[in-house]
């Protein structure tokens, strides 16, 4: 056993992470907190990070509206500050365990991004979808924070992609790939920024554009898996949050052009509060 995760965790460092350590298991508990989560998940409402532009009082990531405020603004915010499964994490301390792998059924779709404020928006149509643990959740939208929310080790990255989606029974299951700058531009982020929509609320349909979430993934598909939460309010639970453990690459500018119209856009790190991250192999 002791050989194995020795295995899995130079596999890791090759990933760029390289930090952890691991409470290696060889115990089948996939099922644990996931199951027990379902119901909370069904009032996680809010797939679209869009409709809390509606809410009168603006909650932000400075000022007045700030994350630690975020649980007071309004009634319906109370899980941001009361929960105890909130997202993000730092990611520092890892199970080895039999974690399911996630199969990828996305399509291409056509482009459309929506600036709703806080962030920009790329609404995916109907059709994509993974299935991890043998259920199916539906690719919803993607959108991006910078820097990362999630940070392994206590080191965040430069920019991070959430693919947002939802199962039939309302569960929200969310991958979430990390940005480090390197030399080269990310090919899929380029044709996203050639299109984005510089103001708040505004949505930019590009005719025949499409764009396809599969070319945003890492090759290496190991993911960090745990039970968190919206890092938006109203920060409902019961989301299972996948976040991949390699890094894919983005050239400086592109981290610029995006952090010059949304300089702040990450919920700082919230207490595990027990909870394990598993780590496929
Ligand atoms: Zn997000």
């Amino acid at each position: 056993m002791e050989t194995k995760c020795m295995k899995l965790l130079k596999g890791m460092a090759i990933g760029g992470i390289a930090i952890l350590t691991a409470a290696c298991s060889d115990s089948d508990d996939d099922h644990d907190s996931k199951a027990a989560d379902h119901g909370k998940a069904a009032h996680a409402e809010k797939a679209n990070h869009a409709s809390s532009n509606m809410h009168a009082t603006h909650w932000s990531y400075a000022g007045d509206g700030a994350p630690h405020a975020w649980s007071v603004i309004k009634e319906e915010y109370a899980t941001c500050g009361e929960g105890k499964q909130q997202s993000p994490i730092d990611i520092s301390t890892v199970t080895i365990s039999d974690v399911s792998d996630i199969e990828f059924k996305y399509k291409s779709s056509p482009l459309e991004l929506t600036n709703n404020g806080h962030t920009v928006q790329v609404n995916y149509h109907t059709g994509s979808y993974i299935t991890v643990s043998g259920k199916r959740y539906d690719l919803v939208q993607l959108h991006f924070h910078s820097p990362s929310e999630h940070t392994i080790g206590g080191k965040g990255y430069d920019m991070v992609a959430h693919l947002v989606h939802k199962a039939a029974d309302g569960q929200l299951g969310v991958i979430g790939v990390l940005f480090k700058v390197g030399k080269g531009k990310n090919k899929v982020i380029d044709k996203l920024w050639s299109n984005l929509p510089t103001e708040s609320g505004q949505t930019n349909t590009v005719k025949n554009s499409r764009i396809n979430a599969m070319d945003l993934l890492p090759a290496d598909r190991a993911y960090f898996s745990y039970s968190g939460s919206l890092t938006t309010p109203p920060c409902s639970e019961g989301v299972n949050w996948m976040v991949m453990a390699t890094p894919v690459e983005i050239s400086a500018k592109q981290v610029k052009r995006y952090t010059d119209l949304f300089p702040a856009s990450t919920r700082p790190v919230q207490p595990l509060n027990g909870r394990v991250v598993r780590v496929s192999n």
